[in-house]
């Protein structure tokens, strides 16, 4: 999935970036006399303006672009020192946006990888090879398993565990990130054993006698997970490089990051300081469970400017809030009307999820940002949990009413009809209530995921045409580390539908096609970001973040979309990513 051996060129062509560091209002301005410094040529430029227009060849002055038409247009206009960009016929879009991934690639680099595990066999052995190289008592971590994809289908629990890892405290993170593992020299210096309750907003999963089984949910995460040493500052500062440059080697150029607590924020400011940001990011702060927590990321978020204003010309937004209002599909802690299966027939008893703040509370927290004008984006899976978060949008609007504060709701899996009406006004009269959504799910986690809502429900996940009907807009996104990040896999997510055993459990009912699925990762993402004016679409006066493919995503068969390749990848008319081994160079791009 990545490219490390790309690694090195990217890093010689960032270098090449100069960013001015000012903090700066949103000023699009539409330069067409100036000479272009860059021209695109010979293309087949997608470029999502409002028709959903093809043209040939587009011109680039100071990371703008200045034109956009026809190969004779563009070359008519051009000084004779322009750089040309020869595409050779092939495909440019916007550069892709993801507006719900943890920009971190930190446990790639440092964590134990189960994404490819199959078995839980293998992922003991993984375990067991780590351990051999840590120091006794030193803690082991582990991330992304899923019993979804493992040929066992269960849980990987404590005592898989024990048997190679008598002496390390083990936490393994399950793909979701809303349970995990621990081994029970882990459970011990968490102080978890048979006599410990379950805490408000988790769960302790336990055998038939009571015992815990290892596996923790969402808030029970904590008692083990607080007690992991983080990752150096260094560490961390390697995660994000890692990430933007694997990010631009999939033509992605802009991200919303929910959680930018800690050093997070102070990194990226690092990294565009010292001109190695070759992403846009939104970054969200955790609003926490309590009015507490919640004065204390206000304060903080009323030292930044607010968005459109940015940081770096439009390359950092102190963009909000995120809050949690419940917990996962995979996990079944989201909050819903009717239980959760535990498999494609058996009901999960009378299990229906939690909120993970009480729903009053949460109200009055939202409201404090809401009249404060700040813009929050609220997780929310479950029916009733959507049903709550959309409810409080819009009664915090009648009281208050402010357009554009565009507040979100994050994944929105399964919207009622309640819910979907009230988005459509809400975006109508107040610019406010998108749903932040993740296609993906559909495939990497879909197996899990379909057995948890049950027939009735799966087919109303994710429901894309419904809400084209309705006149509601999404946006698209991976939700790494949940799913993998490429926003290739969302596009073709949102069109077939399919789960990563390639059945079909949530229908094509509410698939979309890709022109559509396009919008949702490019213009609709960029106005969920404050930053329509500038990127999203490739239009005169916008800045030139484009992504170049091997193939044309509007006409390949909707099973290729998945695997289309990028190219070649232009943040604000400067090269961020050159596949060197593209089979048809542009030697010439490479400036
Ligand atoms: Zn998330």
């Amino acid at each position: 999935m990545f490219h490390n051996s790309k690694t090195f060129s990217r890093l010689v062509l960032c270098a090449l970036l100069t960013l001015p560091l000012t903090c700066t209002a949103q000023s699009p301005s539409a330069a067409s006399n100036d000479p272009a410094d860059v021209i695109l040529i010979n293309g087949k430029i997608i470029t999502v303006d409002a028709h959903d227009s093809i043209a040939e060849a587009l011109s680039i002055h100071n990371g703008k672009i200045v034109a956009v038409g026809t190969n004779d247009k563009i070359r008519a206009h051009a000084p004779k020192s322009v750089r040309v960009i020869d595409l050779h016929g092939r495909t440019a879009t916007p550069g892709l946006i993801d507006t719900h991934c943890h920009f971190d690639e930190t446990d790639e680099l440092y964590a134990i990888k189960l994404s490819e595990v199959k078995t839980v066999a293998e992922a003991v052995t993984l375990v067991r090879n780590k351990v051999a190289t840590t120091k006794p008592g030193a803690w082991i971590q582990g991330a992304g398993w899923d019993e979804g994809k493992l040929s066992d289908h269960r849980y990987i629990i404590a005592a898989d565990l024990d048997k190679v890892a008598p002496d390390n405290p083990v936490w393994l993170t399950h793909t979701t990130g809303h349970y995990g593992v621990a081994n029970s020299y882990a459970l011990r210096l968490a102080k978890i054993s048979a006599e410990t309750k379950d805490p408000t907003g988790g769960t302790i999963d336990r055998d038939a006698s009571g015992h815990p089984t290892g596996v923790l949910k969402e808030i029970a995460m904590d008692a083990v997970r607080n007690l992991i040493p983080p990752y150096t500052r260094e560490q961390q500062r390697n995660g994000l490089l890692k990430m933007m440059a694997d990010f631009n080697a999939e033509g992605m150029t802009a991200a919303k990051d929910p959680g930018t607590e800690g050093i997070r924020w102070d990194l990226y400011r690092e990294l565009l300081q010292e001109n190695k940001s070759t992403v846009r990011i939104f970054a969200l702060l955790y609003g926490g469970r309590d009015l507490n927590s919640a004065r204390a990321a206000l304060a903080r978020l009323q030292s930044n400017p607010k968005p459109p204003q940015s940081f770096g010309d439009g390359m950092l937004l102190s963009g909000g809030i995120k809050l949690f209002m419940d917990g996962s599909g995979g996990g079944r802690t989201g909050w819903v009307y009717d239980p959760w299966f535990k498999n494609p027939t058996d009901l999960d008893g009378h299990n229906t999820g939690y909120p993970n703040i009480d729903p009053p509370l949460y109200r009055q927290m939202v409201k404090l940002f809401h009249d404060a004008g700040i813009h929050v984006s609220t997780h929310a899976v479950g029916d009733r949990a959507i049903d709550w978060v959309v409810d409080t949008y819009a009664e915090l609007l009648k009281e208050k009413p402010t357009k554009g504060l565009r507040h979100g709701i994050i994944h929105c899996n399964i919207p009622t009809d309640h819910a979907i009406d009230t988005m459509a006004r809400l975006q109508r009269d107040y610019d406010s209530g998108y749903p932040e959504t993740q296609a993906p799910f559909m495939w990497w986690i879909g197996d899990i995921y379909a057995a948890s809502f049950g027939s009735k429900r799966e087919r109303r996940l994710m429901p894309y045409m419904t809400y084209t009907q309705k006149n509601v807009i999404w946006t698209g996104g991976s939700d790494y580390f949940v799913t993998p990040f490429p926003a290739r896999y969302g596009l073709w997510s949102s069109v077939v539908r399919q789960t990563a055993s390639n059945q079909q459990p949530f229908g094509t009912a509410e698939s979309v096609d890709i022109h559509t699925a396009l919008k949702s990762y490019t213009i609709w993402a960029a106005h969920q970001l404050f930053l329509e004016d500038r990127i999203g679409s490739l239009e005169p006066g916008k800045d030139a973040d484009i992504a170049v493919w091997d193939r044309d995503l509007y006409s390949i068969p909707a099973a290729d979309i998945k695997n289309i390749h990028c190219e070649l990848t232009l943040l604000r008319g400067q090269v961020v990513f050159h596949d060197a081994h593209s089979p048809n160079p542009m030697a010439d791009a490479a400036f």
